[in-house]
């Protein structure tokens, strides 16, 4: 599969989650470029950054990333609290992830 194609998959399944997460609306743009330390990071103004060697990850790594920062732009508090750790799980395993 050609890296285009790739991409255009990771962008498609961003846009599934944001619906499932009620987080559609909030996110404004989305970018894949090379990351150093991270593998993706969220703005409050919507704007989600993903690092491209995620195209390179199994399918369940790459939702856990998505879920993990969409739920970032449905809290808006940047906080990994106990209840944010509780959400992720909760939509992943909602959607038979982890
Ligand atoms: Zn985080």
């Amino acid at each position: 599969m050609s890296e285009d194609v790739m991409r255009d998959i990771l962008i498609a399944e961003v846009w599934t989650w944001a619906r499932r997460i009620g987080v559609e609306d909030r996110l404004k743009e989305i970018h894949v470029r090379p990351m150093k330390r991270k593998w993706a990071s969220v703005s409050t103004r919507g704007r989600l950054t993903l690092n491209s060697d995620l195209l390179k990850q199994p399918a369940r790594f790459r939702h856990e990333v998505i879920v993990h920062e969409l739920v970032h732009l449905k809290l808006m508090d940047g906080k990994h609290t106990k209840f944010f750790n509780l959400l992720v799980k909760a939509y992943l395993s909602k959607y038979g992830i982890g």
